[in-house]
């Protein structure tokens, strides 16, 4: 079977017909002319040749009414053959070799009507005549109208299978491929344009390292580059010999035939279609691609005129389908940016994060998320207008695009909000380059107009919290960051944390935000303290703490001590045990940020200030996060107001959703309250505290931590008396001890 084209290629001009040329000298004998007739029952007629001129015809149909008339034999012998034929009325339509068959049809058909039926004979090429058979004309003319309506048909096919897709690689493979079961080829390449460079190219059957690149400027150096692109015609080589239209190097491979076709768009050139064959009979077929095989089984080797007037025919419909997958990607590309910053928008943000989700997700990567809004934006538009503001964005925008890396995903997510997705960042990369961002605009003067504007941006940060977790929640969790980054005094970087959480659902920044002490910590937030300026930090808190509160001297150090006690009997590993003895020293630092009049209170506070009061663990929390080596410090100043039954605060976790650490704090500092005088009440005794603990365990009290505290003061030795003096506890009795937090609530 050959193919559709070479198929048509055997038909559509007269000399592709099987024709008649045998001839006969005008003085042969009519006996000779009847055998002939007899012994090739499929001889259409016979041409009179004298010398090389054709001077008439037999018709078979008339040959026996003409050869029985009166003339006779002596016809041929004696009389000038032109007055025969004169006479006879016959006059053969001759047409030239190269006439389409359908325009020979329509000619014959056309004739007089007394010639209708006169013989049809074609000169050929050499000059020759060949006498054409009206029955092998006319299916011929069927037979071409069968194919073209195949190629009609075709063409549907392919507009139909094109128009499934709009994405411009799938259109581009599904227009070679179609080719290629028309018009068998080595290899294809389709090259778009835009300004003279190549935009798009899709190669079936080329070696993968080949360059399109490389054969698009090897064509636009040839004069065929402007017969293509300027006069949009063809070129076709049907034969290669010496000087190939691309050389081996450019294309892996030798050329035997080659055709190249213009594809035109309202008469712009958009591109070129290139087929080539390479000759050889192992066809190396374009499984490298992995696109799909042609069918060039038993190919010529040579392209046709008609496999390119077919391929000519189509070339419309490929264009059209090209060019609306182009304006489908520019549409889609121009609705997912930002006209402004040219980054993406919100919907483009979103449309490609999805897919970074999707990814994170297959390789169980967590993603971190940048919330970042410039701060005091309105102040700006105010002051400059519009205008002005809309170039702070922009240049706002290009500081972000700077700092994040190929991977990371930006996008304007409103006014003068951006969000960045990170995904190949763990926690602390995403926060350096949080960070960076908010230094380099810190540092950033914006020049417009003459007028030089210095802006500062907030920054929040979040982590998914497990692979695959929504985006809308790690973005709502990166805007609750960037709110309290706002709240804590703008232009920083906050990260999200449960606690952060547990903050803004409570309405609890607000009261950050007011405490001066509090910013100023944030504003030192992530530094790195030198390990022994952190002790030194951690002792001058403690004291400060014990001085501010006007609490038992050595209290902090006390309970700190039979805290990492207790904890190593509990089998706390050491390495976790010097934070739990930072976190017990600086249990109370939160008070710091509880005002005089409610922490000095002689009387009984109000519920309001019960409740102010109760916020001391929050503050604690704000103080000790950001500051790295603290933060696992951090579980007993925030917890240890937690009780086993859930009634303590300020979270109500219950059971062993209490750290452990603020659970053994707890029945220590208890213990070592209760053990001192109050000026509402004296110290009590020892009995009565063992009493009261023994009760509480299991409803306050961690019951496995109580029995385990009194096995340790057993083996301290110091449950009854002398606890005054143990090396454990250095009381000083003489300290008047306003108030403990614990008591009196
Ligand atoms: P804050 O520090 O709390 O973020 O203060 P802010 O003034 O920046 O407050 P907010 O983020 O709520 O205000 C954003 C303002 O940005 C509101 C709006 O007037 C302005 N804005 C939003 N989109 C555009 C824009 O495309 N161009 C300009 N020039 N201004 C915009
Ligand atoms: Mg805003
Ligand atoms: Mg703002």
């Amino acid at each position: 079977m050959g193919s559709l084209s070479q198929e048509i290629s055997h038909i559509s001009m007269l000399s592709d017909l099987i024709s008649f040329d045998t001839r006969v000298a005008p003085t042969v004998a009519v006996w000779q002319i009847s055998n002939t007739f007899k012994s090739q029952p499929d001889l259409p007629g016979m041409l009179i040749i004298d010398d090389k001129q054709l001077i008439g015809i037999i018709p078979r149909d008339k040959c026996f009414e003409q050869l029985g008339r009166p003339y006779g034999v002596e016809l041929f012998r004696n009389r000038p053959v032109i007055e025969l034929y004169n006479r006879l009325g016959i006059q053969p339509l001759v047409l030239p070799y190269d006439c389409r068959v359908d325009e020979a049809v329509q000619t014959a058909l056309t004739r007089k009507h007394h010639q209708l039926y006169d013989p049809v004979v074609m000169q050929r090429e050499d000059g020759q005549y060949a006498m054409i058979d009206m029955h092998t004309l006319l299916t011929a003319q069927n037979e071409l109208l069968r194919k073209s309506n195949n190629v009609i048909q075709k063409q549907a096919e392919i507009s139909l299978s094109l128009s499934t897709t709009l994405h411009l690689q799938e259109v581009v493979r599904l227009i070679l491929q179609h080719i290629a079961e028309m018009v068998p080829y080595d290899w294809a390449v389709i090259i778009t344009e835009k300004d003279g460079e190549v935009d798009y190219s899709l190669s079936c059957g080329l070696p993968a390292e080949i360059d399109i690149r490389q054969i698009h400027a090897v064509y636009k150096e040839q004069s065929l580059y402007a017969q293509l692109f300027r006069e949009k015609r063809p070129v076709l080589i049907p034969e290669i010999q010496a000087s190939p239209p691309l050389p081996t190097s450019a294309t892996g491979t030798t050329l035997s035939s080659w055709l190249c076709i213009p594809l035109i768009h309202a008469s712009n050139t958009l591109g070129i279609l290139t087929l080539a064959r390479t000759g050889s009979e192992e066809t190396i077929h374009p499984e490298k691609t992995g696109a799909f095989r042609t069918t060039n089984n038993g190919k010529n080797h040579s392209f046709s005129q008609a496999e390119l007037d077919l391929l000519m025919n189509l070339q419309s419909t490929f264009t059209i389908a090209i060019r609306n997958a182009q304006l489908y990607s520019q549409v889609q590309e121009s609705s997912l940016k930002d006209t402004l910053t040219n980054i993406n928008n919100r919907r483009g943000f979103f449309e490609f994060a999805q897919r970074e989700i999707a990814n994170a997700s297959s390789t169980g990567q967590l993603l971190c998320a940048l919330m970042i809004d410039i701060d005091h934006f309105k102040k700006i538009n105010d002051a400059y207008g519009h205008a002005v503001g809309d170039q702070v964005i922009r240049a706002v925008a290009r500081e972000c695009n700077k700092v994040i890396r190929q991977s990371d995903l930006l996008g304007r997510y409103g006014g003068e909000e951006f969000v960045i997705l990170l995904p190949s960042s763990d926690l602390e990369t995403a926060r350096r380059v949080a960070e960076r961002i908010r230094s380099d605009i810190e540092a950033l003067v914006i020049a417009i107009d003459g007028v030089y504007i210095r802006v500062s941006v907030s920054i929040g940060l979040a982590q998914q919290t497990s692979v695959g977790s929504p985006l809308d929640d790690l973005l709502n969790r990166a805007d609750q960051a960037l709110y309290a980054a706002k709240y804590l005094g703008r232009n920083r970087v906050v990260v999200w944390d449960e606690a952060l959480q547990f903050h803004l659902e409570n309405d609890l920044l607000q009261d950050t935000k007011n405490n001066l002490l509090m910013n100023t910590y944030h504003n030192q937030s992530q530094k790195r303290l030198d390990s022994t300026v952190l002790e030194e930090t951690i002792e001058g808190w403690a004291k400060a703490l014990e001085l501010r509160d006007r609490e038992t001297e050595g209290h902090g150090q006390r309970v700190a001590r039979l805290t990492v006690e207790l904890a190593k009997r509990l089998n706390i590993p050491e390495e976790e045990r010097i934070h739990i003895q930072r976190g017990a020293l600086l249990h109370d630092i939160g008070k710091i940020a509880i005002p005089d009049n409610i922490l000095f209170k002689p009387g009984k506070l109000t519920e309001e200030e019960w409740a102010i009061m109760r916020k001391h663990p929050f503050y604690a929390y704000e103080l000790l996060a950001p500051i790295a080596q603290l933060r696992p410090a951090i579980d007993i100043p925030y917890c240890h107001h937690e009780l086993w039954n859930g009634s303590g605060y300020p979270r109500g976790l219950k059971g062993e959703e209490i750290p452990l650490s603020a659970r053994i704090f707890t029945v220590i500092d208890v213990w070592d309250a209760l053990r001192s005088d109050r000026c509402y009440r004296p110290a009590w005794e020892t009995e009565k505290i063992f009493a009261y603990l023994q009760d509480g365990a299991g409803k306050l009290f961690d019951p496995r931590v109580v029995q385990e505290f009194f096995a340790l003061l057993k083996d301290l030795d110091i449950t009854n008396g002398g606890i005054g003096e143990h090396p454990f506890f250095y009381l000083n009795r003489q300290t008047t001890l306003l108030r403990a937090p614990w008591h009196n609530r």
